[in-house]
């Protein structure tokens, strides 16, 4: 039995949930249009749909927003976030957004031509559709093994240099306006990058002249694995890890709902000036004045406690045992997933687990419905529903390489009976396993279609 470690903290605030009996969920199901974004929360029992802003803040964090700040501009709590900003991350400048996806939209609007090429171990759905809404290509030039779910490699993240080098100079490094890595990947199984393979991003992209932005989303559960598990990093603190990672880069973007705890919230950093001014003009007109980016005084100060919060080593080795435990008991019983498990998320490889279904026929959705029918579990699927894409060149749909379905596990929300009761319930999917059937997309926008698309069972 793989270990739980005991919850570093005890609970003070309960919010009720409950299940719902199979025909509500049925008919819960058909009024979604099958796509369990369109639920209501309150008919799911366990949500594992995403750990992006569902994690529960600690008391210092609710206390912070208490301090909160409401001044238009140069509120104090801008300030101890800019604190809290210099000391992890280091970078010149950074302005608040009002989640990732903002930061990525300022970024893109202001650096990113179209034609221009986006390369990364693998960009996330929303970095992949903001580059790709500016008429840019997204690259994804993960290591190999990324792409065989049961080859365990301590740092799955990484990106292949080789594959980076040959890239650019194959497109030009003209036509690279910035380089990218994300930390850690989350769509490729929330798996880390080496500090070791940071540097070499880093002094490869920078040799090309090519400016180094990291997706920081989780860069503490980055940092914690890799001071478990790179050698000579054992002494290092995760914030000393996570300094370092940053002293690599130009800059970085970051949803705060991630590694920062926080409900809403997010950044962009970077070290260049005329950018930055170009970035405050474009925010100014998007989100808001450059010291609040979008969000109350007070969620700049969940964000710079919640920062500190996320690098804290308790947590961290709780957070990574309570998700290894969800995937070593899944393999247990049989269930196919990305290994070795990430800190976030287990991602389940419904491909391999229901080989009667193609890609066409939306696997991973399939897997995805099922989870809740049976057992009120919300999950997410990563596969072709997300992923998909019509290749602009061609006009062929270009199919992804893994079909996967997330069960992402919010920060501090959950406990070992939760967990317990999912592995129960894909028990009992896997006994009925080929009585599922695939699904078609009835309705789809053309970007992100996974958030509002509508499917049928075939
Ligand atoms: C969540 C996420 C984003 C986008 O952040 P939002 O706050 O959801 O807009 C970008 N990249 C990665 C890796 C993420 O996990």
């Amino acid at each position: 039995m793989p270990k739980y470690l005991p919850e570093p903290f005890r609970i003070k605030m309960v919010e009720p949930i409950r299940l719902i009996d199979r025909p509500a969920r049925e008919q819960a199901l058909q009024a979604a249009g099958y796509n369990i974004f369109n639920l209501r929360a309150e008919d799911v029992y366990i949500d594992l749909m995403t750990d992006s802003g569902t994690g529960a803040m600690s008391q210092e964090q609710w206390a912070a927003m208490m301090m909160g700040d409401e001044s238009y501009a140069g509120a104090r709590s801008y300030h101890r976030l800019k604190a809290v900003m210099d000391e992890i991350f280091g970078f010149k400048y950074f302005v608040p957004t009002h989640q990732g996806r903002a930061a990525e939209n300022i970024l893109t609007s202001v650096a990113l031509k179209p034609g221009q090429y986006v390369p990364s171990n693998m960009h996330f759905d929303t970095t992949e559709g903001n580059i790709r809404a500016r008429g840019g290509r997204p690259t994804n030039l993960v290591i190999d093994a990324a792409y065989h779910p049961d080859q365990r490699h301590p740092f799955k993240g990484n990106m292949d240099i080789d594959k980076l080098r040959a890239f650019i100079q194959e497109v030009g490094a003209d036509n690279i306006p910035f380089g990218m890595i994300t930390i850690t990947n989350n769509a490729g199984g929330g798996q880390p990058v080496s500090l070791e393979n940071l540097r070499a991003v880093s002094a490869t992209y920078h040799e090309f002249g090519i400016p180094f932005f990291i997706d920081a989303c989780r860069f503490a559960e980055n940092a914690y694995f890799i001071q478990q598990r790179e050698e000579g990093c054992a002494n290092k603190s995760t914030l000393e890890i996570a300094q370092e990672t940053f002293t690599l880069a130009d800059g970085a973007t970051m949803s705060a709902k991630k590694d920062a705890i926080v409900n809403i919230g997010g950044f962009l950093a970077m070290n260049d000036e005329t950018l930055f001014q170009n970035v405050k003009n474009e925010l100014i007109l998007r989100e808001g004045f450059p010291t609040y980016g979008g969000l109350a005084g007070r969620d700049l100060d969940a964000i710079a406690v919640g920062l500190k919060d996320g690098l804290d080593e308790n947590y961290l080795a709780y957070r990574v045992a309570q998700t290894a435990y969800l995937g070593e008991r899944l393999l247990e019983i049989g269930v196919p997933i990305i290994e070795p498990p990430g800190a976030h998320a287990i991602y389940i490889d419904a491909a391999k687990l229901l080989p009667h279904i193609s890609q066409e026929d939306l696997v991973a959705q399939a897997l995805s419905v099922e989870l809740y029918r049976e057992g009120g579990i919300r999950s997410v699927e990563l596969g072709t529903v997300a992923f998909a894409y019509e290749d602009p060149d061609t006009g062929q749909m270009v199919y992804p390489e893994l079909d996967v379905v997330r069960l992402a596990i919010p920060r501090r929300v959950y406990t070992q009976s939760h967990l317990d009761y999912v592995v129960e319930t894909m028990q009992r999917i896997l006994e009925h396993g080929e009585q599922i059937s695939g699904y078609r997309i009835v309705y789809a926008p053309k970007l992100l279609r996974h958030f509002t698309a509508r499917f049928e069972p075939l």
